[in-house]
C-alpha cells in the first residue's frame, strides 16, 4: 500500500488574534502552491474567514478547532460545520482530549462531530489517546480501540477523515511518546481501521500529536508508520511550523 501523503495541521488552540495572522502569511508564502506535504492551519474560529483570505494564495488549508452537531439553533456560543465551511474552513478537529477533558465530550458525541463535519464537506482530524494513567496501566492500546471504535462513523475513507494519535500525557507538556510506542499505538489504529473499513481504512492517514517540535519532528515524522503531524504549540511561530513542514518533505 502506497504511503498516505504526510499531512502537517497546526491547532492554535485558544491563541491568535488578527495580528497573529502574520505567521500565517509567513508559512502560506513558504508553502506557495506546494501540496506534499498537505499544510493546515487550524486558527480559533474569530480568524477562520480572514485566514482562508490570508492563505488564499497558497495551498495551505484552513480548519475549525471544533463543531457543533447540528446545523443550527439554540446552541449560543456554538460554532456549526457548515459555519465554518462558510467561512472557507476544509478541515475540522474533533475530540481534541483538551475539549474530551474541558467539556465532557463523549465518544458518541465525537462521531456526531465528524459526521456533522461531513454533511459540511470537511475533513474530520478525530483524536485519540490515552492518558498517563491508563498507559501505566497498560491500558493505552485499550483505550484507543475504545475510542476508534466509539468515536469514528460508518464510512470513514481517505478523503473524509484521518487519525491523530495524541497521547494526553504529550499534549503541551515538552514530553513526546517514544518512537517505539508511536509505531505501536499506530499499527494498532492502522490494523483497527483496515478490519472495519477494508482498503480504505488502509488509506487513511494516521497523524502523531504531543509535543512536535522542530527538533523531533524529523524523527516521528520519519516512522513509516506516521503520516502527519497535529501541532499545538510549534505551530503558533511560523519558523518553527515551517521547520516541522520542511521534515516532512
Ligand atoms: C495539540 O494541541 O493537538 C497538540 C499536539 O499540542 P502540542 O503540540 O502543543 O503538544
Amino acid at each position: 500500500m502506497a504511503r498516505a501523503r504526510q499531512l502537517i495541521v497546526g491547532n492554535w488552540k485558544m491563541n491568535g488574534l488578527g495580528a497573529d495572522l502574520v505567521e500565517l502569511r509567513a508559512v502560506a508564502a513558504a508553502v506557495g502552491g506546494k501540496t506534499t506535504p498537505t499544510v493546515g492551519i487550524c486558527p480559533p474560529a474569530t480568524l477562520i474567514a480572514r485566514a482562508v483570505q490570508t492563505a488564499a494564495d497558497s495551498a495551505v488549508v484552513i480548519g475549525g478547532q471544533d463543531c457543533h452537531p447540528k446545523a443550527s439553533g439554540a446552541h449560543t456560543g456554538d460554532v456549526s460545520a457548515e459555519m465554518l465551511a462558510d467561512a472557507g474552513a476544509r478541515l475540522v478537529i474533533v475530540g481534541h482530549s483538551e475539549r474530551r477533558a474541558d467539556h465532557g465530550e463523549t465518544d458518541a458525541l465525537v462521531r456526531a462531530k465528524a459526521q456533522a463535519g461531513w454533511r459540511a464537506g470537511l475533513k474530520a482530524i478525530l483524536c485519540v489517546g490515552e492518558t498517563r494513567a491508563e498507559r501505566e496501566a497498560g491500558r493505552a492500546l485499550s483505550v484507543i480501540s475504545a475510542q476508534l471504535a466509539g468515536s469514528v462513523p460508518d464510512g470513514a475513507d481517505p478523503t473524509n477523515i484521518a487519525i491523530a494519535y495524541e497521547p494526553v500525557w504529550a499534549i503541551g507538556t515538552g514530553l513526546v511518546a517514544g518512537t517505539d510506542d508511536i509505531a505501536e499505538a499506530h499499527a494498532h489504529i492502522r490494523a483497527a481501521l483496515g478490519k472495519r473499513f477494508g482498503a480504505a481504512g488502509s488509506g487513511i492517514a494516521i497523524l502523531y500529536g504531543g509535543s512536535v517540535k522542530p527538533d523531533n519532528a524529523r524523527a516521528i515524522l520519519a516512522l513509516d508508520a506516521v503520516d502527519g503531524a497535529l501541532v499545538g504549540g510549534a505551530s503558533l511561530k511560523a519558523a518553527d511550523f515551517l521547520a516541522i513542514v520542511a521534515a516532512a518533505g
